[in-house]
C-alpha cells in the first residue's frame, strides 16, 4: 500500500522495533489506543530538569504501521526538547494528513525518518495507526 522503499522500513522497525520495553526509570507515562485497527501503546519518558527527553520507550500491540510508527517516533525525539517534540508533532500531523507542510526548521534526518510514514495519507483509515504514537507522546509531555 506504501512506496515500496518506505514499505521495507516499516517492515524492518516492525520486526525490530527501537527502544521497546519498559524503562527503569521514567518521570511521565502515556497510553494510546486506535479501536479502528486494533492498536495500543504505552510509552514511558524520562524528562529531565531541562525540559530533555533523555530516554524514551515503548510498548505496543497493533499493526505494521503502529509499531513502525511509535519505534520511529523514539528515536526521533530522543535528545529534544518539549517545545521541539510539539513542533515534530504539527509537522508529522500535517504530513500523514496532506496538509500543507510549511518550510520547518527540523533536523534533516528526522524529517526523512518521518516522511517514510507520510503514505498513509491516501489511506485515512491508517493516519491514526501512524498518529497514535506522537499522540500519545504529546500528552505524556503535558502532564
Ligand atoms: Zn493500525
Amino acid at each position: 500500500m506504501l512506496d515500496e522503499l518506505y514499505q521495507e522500513v516499516i517492515l524492518d522497525h516492525n520486526k525490530s522495533p527501537r527502544n521497546y520495553g519498559v524503562l527503569d526509570k521514567y518521570t511521565c507515562t502515556s497510553e494510546g489506543n486506535n479501536p479502528l485497527c486494533g492498536d495500543r501503546l504505552t510509552i514511558y519518558v524520562s524528562l529531565n530538569s531541562d525540559n530533555i527527553i533523555e530516554n524514551i520507550s515503548f510498548k505496543a500491540r497493533g499493526c505494521a504501521i503502529s509499531i513502525a510508527s511509535a519505534s520511529i517516533m523514539s528515536e526521533v525525539v530522543k535528545g529534544k526538547t518539549v517545545d521541539e517534540v510539539r513542533s515534530l508533532f504539527d509537522y508529522f500531523h500535517n504530513l500523514c494528513t496532506g496538509q500543507e507542510v510549511k518550510q520547518s526548521n527540523h533536523i534533516e534526518d528526522d524529517i526523512e525518518k518521518l516522511k517514510v510514514l507520510s503514505g498513509v495519507k491516501k489511506f485515512p483509515t491508517r493516519i491514526k495507526c501512524a498518529t497514535m504514537s506522537w499522540h500519545a507522546i504529546r500528552s505524556a509531555l503535558e502532564e
